[in-house]
């Protein structure tokens, strides 16, 4: 099983992440959690560059290039192998952070992203997506002094956000939505509780 979880930043996906992993594999799964960009070698490299506050020029299709290469890395050495054996993937972050940060974010061509996004998976899909939702008024405290992304407006997470729901609008069987307002304890048991229906159908 491939499980996504996507939203803007500051809407406490890492912990969700972690909370979801941690009671995976106390249930006795193997599970794998991983990021992006960035978890594998040549990915941390990617990565670095992508958050450097030192490069503003970076070009929108520059920038989209690199998070699909960071993706091309990531599916091939980590995702991929750990799904033919069985394990659970818990993913921090996939194709649809790409759709909505560098295709409505940086304003690039949705289908045009989109091809690129899914050449460098090879088409790999999640089986679900968690998107956690919030106001980026409301995130916008837990996004001060993070990185590169520090400098954009509200009005590019607003767009980023609404891409977010149009991904979901297109496909909603495979997602499950969320408010990020929730306590970090229910938001948990929502995701935990429709996880474990998809492990056991
Ligand atoms: O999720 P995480 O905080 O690790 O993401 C690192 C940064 O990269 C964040 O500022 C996030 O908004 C940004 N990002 C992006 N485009 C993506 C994925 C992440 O701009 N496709």
């Amino acid at each position: 099983l491939f499980v996504v979880l996507e939203g803007g930043d500051g809407v406490g996906k890492s912990t969700q992440v972690r909370l979801l992993a941690d009671r995976l594999q106390a249930s006795g799964r193997e599970v794998v959690l991983t990021r992006e960009p960035g978890d594998t070698g040549v990915g941390a490299r990617i990565r670095a560059l992508l958050l450097d506050p030192a490069h503003p020029e970076m070009a929108p299709r520059t920038e989209a290039l690199l998070y699909a290469a960071d993706k091309a890395q990531h599916v091939a050495e980590v995702v991929r192998p750990a799904l033919a054996r069985g394990a659970v993937v818990v993913c921090d972050r996939y194709v649809d952070s790409m759709l909505a940060y560098q295709g409505a974010g940086r304003v690039l061509a949705a289908d045009e992203v989109e091809q690129v996004a899914r050449w460098a998976t090879e088409e790999l899909r999640p089986d679900l997506t968690v998107l956690l939702d919030l106001d980026p008024e409301e995130a916008v405290a837990a996004i001060a002094g993070k990185d590169r992304l520090e400098a954009e407006s509200v009005e590019f997470h607003r767009r980023v956000r609404d891409g977010f729901t149009r991904l979901v609008a297109r496909d909603p069987g495979r997602y499950l939505v969320l408010a990020a307002r929730g306590s970090r304890a229910e938001i948990a048991e929502a995701v935990w509780e429709r996880v474990s229906g998809e492990l056991s159908v």
